[in-house]
C-alpha cells in the first residue's frame, strides 16, 4: 500500500476524552472513529488489525474442530421468552420493535438462537459432539461505554457453542476450548491467564475468564505469580485426546488465579507470600459449561443409544475480538505509539523514502516493495513528499514491527537502514539482506 493513496487520518492532538493509552493511540493512529457512545467505525488501519485477529481466531477454532457459521444480529424476543431471559437480561439489551409491532432485539449473545438452530436440525446422539461458532457483532447497552473498543456497546465477539451427550463429553469440550484459547492468545503475542470466574446471567458452575494483566484493566485479580510462568508454546495438541486436554487445563488452572467476583481470601493466604499478586486485568474471553440450562427450557433433546430423549449438554465460549485490539495495545506500546506483535500487525513492514522524487531512492523503494509483495508481504510505503521527521513519527505511531529507511546517502554505499520498532535498534544493510531479515 502506498501511503499517498491510503486513508490514514492520523491525529496530531491527543483526544481529550481518551484516558487510557490504547484508546488514545487507536484514535491518533486513525484506526477508529466514534459514531455514537460505544459505537465505532473501523477505519482502514484498524480494520486490517481486526481482520488479522479474526483470522487467527478462525484458524485456531477450526484447528480444534469447531465449525464456523453466521447468525443474524437481530433476534426475535420470542426465543428469549422461551429461555426466560427476555425479562431477566435487563437494560443491557437493546430492544427494538419492527413495523408489524413484533418485539426484536440486537443480540447481546446467542445461546437461545443457537439452541433453536440445534433443536430444529439435530435429534440424535450420533451427530454429537458438535461445536458451532461464529464471529459476529453484539450489542450491549453498557451503562458506561468507555476506553474505546475495550468497552463498546457494539462489539465483535467470537461465540462458540458446544453440544454433547454426556457431562464428561461436555467437560472435554470445555477443556478443548481452554486449550484453543491459550493457543489463540499466544499466537497474538499476548499472555491471557485463565482465572476462575463467576458465571453471571449465562449461568453454570464451570467457568474461567481469560485475563490480560494491565494496570488499566477493569477487573481486580488475585493470583499466584507462578501462573505467569506457564506457556503453551509449540506443544502438539491432539484436540480429541481427552486426557491431554484435561492435563493442560489442570496445569493452567491448578494455581490460585481468581477475579474479585470469586476471590477467596483464605485460599489466597495459602499461596506463598512472595508469590501472591494483586493486580488488574482485561477480560479477553470466557468459557462456560452450563449443562442443560437452555436445552431443557427450550426443548433441545437428542435420542441417546438407549432410545431415550435427553436434553443436550451445552457450553458457550466467547472471545472479545474487538476488545483484543485494546488489550494488545495496552500490552504493547511506548511513548511514541503502538508496537504491534508480528501476528496481528496491519502491515509487516514500513518503507520510508527520505527523498521522494529522487530517481534512485524511488527506484530502490519500488524494488523493495516488489520483493516483499512477491513473498506475500504487503509493505506500507510512505511515498509522500513530507519531512523525514514526520514520516518517522507516523511510522512509530502506527507501530509496524519493521521500518526500512531509504535515502540517497545510504544508497551511494549500497545500503538501507532497517529499524526494529520494539528495540529501536537500527542496522544498515543491503536491500536484499533487509528483505531476508524481515521476511
Ligand atoms: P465484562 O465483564 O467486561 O462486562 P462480560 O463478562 O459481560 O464482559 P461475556 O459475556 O463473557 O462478557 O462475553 C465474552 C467476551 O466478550 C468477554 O470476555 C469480552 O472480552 C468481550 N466483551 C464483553 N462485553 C464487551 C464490551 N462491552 N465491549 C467489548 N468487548 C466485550
Ligand atoms: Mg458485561
Ligand atoms: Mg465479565
Ligand atoms: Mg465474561
Amino acid at each position: 500500500m502506498r501511503l499517498s493513496r491510503y486513508f490514514l487520518p492520523v491525529l496530531k492532538e491527543t483526544p481529550s476524552d481518551a484516558t487510557i493509552a490504547s484508546h488514545r493511540l487507536m484514535l491518533r493512529a486513525g484506526m477508529i472513529r466514534q459514531q455514537s457512545a460505544g459505537i465505532y467505525s473501523w477505519l482502514p488501519l484498524g480494520y486490517r488489525v481486526l481482520k488479522n485477529i479474526e483470522r487467527i481466531v478462525h484458524e485456531e477454532q477450526q484447528r480444534a474442530g469447531h465449525i464456523p457459521m453466521l447468525m443474524p444480529t437481530l433476534q426475535s424476543a420470542d426465543l428469549w421468552r422461551e429461555s426466560g431471559r427476555y425479562d431477566d437480561y435487563g437494560e443491557e439489551m437493546l430492544r427494538i420493535t419492527d413495523r408489524q409491532g413484533r418485539d426484536m432485539l440486537y443480540g447481546p449473545t446467542n445461546e437461545e438462537m443457537i439452541t433453536d438452530v440445534f433443536r430444529s436440525h439435530v435429534g440424535s446422539y450420533k451427530d454429537l459432539p458438535m461445536t458451532l461458532y461464529q464471529i459476529q457483532w453484539k450489542f450491549r447497552d453498557e451503562v458506561r461505554p468507555r476506553f474505546g473498543v475495550m468497552r463498546g456497546r457494539e462489539f465483535l465477539m467470537k461465540d462458540g457453542y458446544t453440544f454433547d451427550l454426556t457431562v464428561e463429553d461436555g467437560l472435554h469440550s470445555y477443556n478443548r476450548h481452554l486449550v484453543s484459547y491459550l493457543r489463540t492468545y499466544e499466537r497474538m503475542g499476548l499472555q491471557a491467564i485463565p482465572m476462575r470466574a463467576d458465571s453471571g446471567p449465562i449461568g453454570g458452575d464451570d467457568t474461567h475468564e481469560f485475563l490480560v494483566l494491565a494496570e488499566t484493566g477493569e477487573s481486580e485479580v488475585f493470583y499466584d505469580s507462578a501462573v505467569t510462568d506457564i506457556k503453551l508454546g509449540q506443544r502438539d495438541i491432539a484436540y480429541d485426546d481427552v486426557d491431554q486436554c484435561r492435563a493442560v487445563m489442570e496445569e493452567f488452572t491448578s494455581r490460585y488465579a481468581r477475579t474479585d467476583e470469586t476471590h477467596d481470601a483464605d485460599l489466597f493466604a495459602q499461596v506463598p507470600e512472595d508469590r501472591r499478586r494483586v493486580a488488574r486485568g482485561i477480560e479477553v474471553g470466557q468459557i462456560f459449561f452450563f449443562g442443560t440450562k437452555y436445552s431443557e427450557s427450550m426443548g433441545a433433546l437428542v435420542v441417546n443409544d438407549k432410545g431415550e430423549r435427553v436434553p443436550v449438554q451445552m457450553g458457550s465460549h466467547g472471545i472479545g475480538v474487538s476488545r483484543l485490539l485494546g488489550a494488545l495495545i495496552e500490552a504493547n506500546h511506548d511513548e511514541k505509539g503502538i508496537i504491534w506483535p508480528e501476528g496481528v500487525t496491519p502491515f509487516p513492514v514500513g518503507i520510508v523514502n527520505l527523498k521522494q522524487g529522487d530517481a534512485e531512492a524511488d527506484a530502490a523503494c519500488d524494488a523493495l516493495y516488489k520483493s516483499f509483495s512477491a513473498l506475500g508481504l504487503e509493505p506500507l510505503y510512505d511515498d509522500r513528499k513530507e519531512r523525514a521527521g514526520g514520516k518517522f513519527a507516523t511510522m512509530d505511531l502506527i507501530g509496524l514491527p519493521w521500518r526500512i529507511t531509504v535515502g540517497p546517502r545510504g544508497l551511494k554505499n549500497g545500503v538501507v537502514e532497517v529499524t526494529s520498532r520494539r528495540s529501536g535498534e537500527s542496522e544498515e544493510m543491503t536491500p536484499e539482506l533487509a528483505v531476508e531479515t524481515i521476511a
